[in-house]
């Protein structure tokens, strides 16, 4: 009876194709959603209580703040900042929509900067090249997992009173400096988690600010549900009070309890999830060995980076060695049934930040550059050594065909 259960996720994925991404849920999962389900308390209540504490103690901060996105944690956190009109916030040109916009929405300037070809992140000197009297805070990204030298960022800006929040939206469970190392996300003076479904953990929708900072932990918690004095586990539960007071126009970010179950499961399962991506990442190393591509392809640098959480593997392209570009190489590997994705189009290539920032190609020389000829590769816990087998032979085919004959 059980063998005939069929798997829920194989409807959307199409016969004989590797999804690009795909989260790992287990009856673990299932029947910790299904006791929240049952137990009568779907929003904000004892289960997302716990999944905070238990996050907080796994990451060794004082304060973890669970919220329905890693954009609500941003935003809180930059809220709590204090970061309003007039500031300026220093951000990675290379990152997603919503580690800008959350500045944008508070009235302040993101300030774009370059990143480094190597990392595909923004150094220390790159990011105190851009700050001015205005500066307010950094928005530090660990991109695709490999942490950003936020210990050297926080050094360099010892002394000012510039804020950094860590986006550490790809890079849970990094710790930096090997497994005796701080955690990404809890260097700066605060941390930003996605659990969205395609991040390392998930809870369908979700995020958590972590900070060791009472005074933000405390404005973002009021902040996250209403700007209220208390939260509903407070108002509602048998010993909560019916008294609340508004002390600010808050925002409704809270997490519900339902994504709380799933959160404490994933999260037990962090290091065997990480585990997971880092033999996936053993296996493409030694099929793209074993395929002497490296003529056409550039795998990604810091393999041997220990702190590395592995959301994404980005590759690169020879793009002088081929005849076809980025999009056509997706486009054959989608023929073939093989989903692959972009992390990310640069900040500064979008219609909203070329209007409002004047931004250009020639202020980000690296970015622009690098951006033409990335892809991520298919990474996700349950792929088999077939599924990344077929991933580098097919590549192998597809830029083979492509190759320009040598002159
Ligand atoms: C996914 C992502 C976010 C936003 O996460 P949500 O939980 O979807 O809000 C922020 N920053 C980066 C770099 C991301 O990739």
């Amino acid at each position: 009876m059980t063998a005939s259960v069929p798997d829920p996720s194989a409807r959307w994925i199409a016969a004989g194709s590797i999804p690009f991404a795909r989260p790992s849920i287990t009856h673990r999962e299932e029947s910790a959603v299904l006791d929240a389900l049952r137990s009568g308390w779907l929003s904000t209540g004892p289960r997302v209580k716990e999944f905070e504490k238990a996050f907080a103690a796994y990451v060794g901060t004082t304060n973890a703040i669970a919220v329905n996105s890693a954009t609500a944690a941003l935003h809180l956190a930059l809220e709590a900042f204090g970061v309003g009109p007039g500031d300026e916030v220093i951000v990675p040109t290379w990152t997603f929509a919503a580690s800008a916009e959350v500045i944008v929405w508070l009235g302040a300037k993101p300030v774009l900067v370059d990143v480094e070809a190597d990392t595909l992140n923004s150094s220390p000197d790159q990011i105190m090249r851009a700050v001015t009297p205005r500066t307010k805070a950094v928005v530090a990204v660990h991109l695709a997992g490999l942490p950003m030298d936020v210990k050297g960022l926080v050094r360099a800006l010892d002394g000012s009173d510039i804020s950094v929040l860590e986006d550490t939206a790809h890079a849970f469970p990094s710790q930096m400096g090997g497994p005796d190392g701080p955690f990404a996300g809890t260097v700066g003076r605060a941390g930003a988690y996605s659990f969205y479904a395609t991040k390392t953990m998930t809870t369908g929708e979700g995020g958590m600010l972590v900070t060791d900072d009472q005074a933000i932990a405390d404005r973002a918690r009021m902040m996250s549900l209403h700007g209220i004095s208390r939260d509903a586990w407070n108002r509602y539960s048998a010993a909560g009070t019916w008294y609340y007071e508004i002390h600010e126009a808050g925002y409704k970010d809270n997490m519900t309890d339902l994504a709380g179950a799933l959160g404490l499961v994933q999260l037990d399962r962090a290091q065997e999830l990480l585990a997971a991506r880092r033999q996936l990442v053993g296996w493409y190393l030694a099929a793209f060995a074993a395929s002497t591509l490296d003529d056409l392809i550039e795998l990604p640098g810091s393999t041997n980076e220990p702190a590395h959480a592995w959301h994404l593997f980005v590759v690169r392209l020879r793009l002088d060695r081929l005849h076809i570009d980025r999009a056509e190489v997706i486009d054959q590997l989608k023929t073939a049934g093989i989903g692959t994705s972009v992390h990310f189009i640069p900040l500064h290539r979008h219609p909203y930040y070329r209007r409002e920032l004047g931004a250009t190609d020639d202020q980000f020389p690296v970015a622009s550059a690098e951006f033409e000829r990335v892809i991520s590769l298919p990474l996700w816990p349950g792929m088999s050594h077939d599924d990344v087998e077929r991933v580098v032979t097919t590549l192998g085919a597809v830029l083979r065909r492509a190759q320009r004959t040598p002159q």
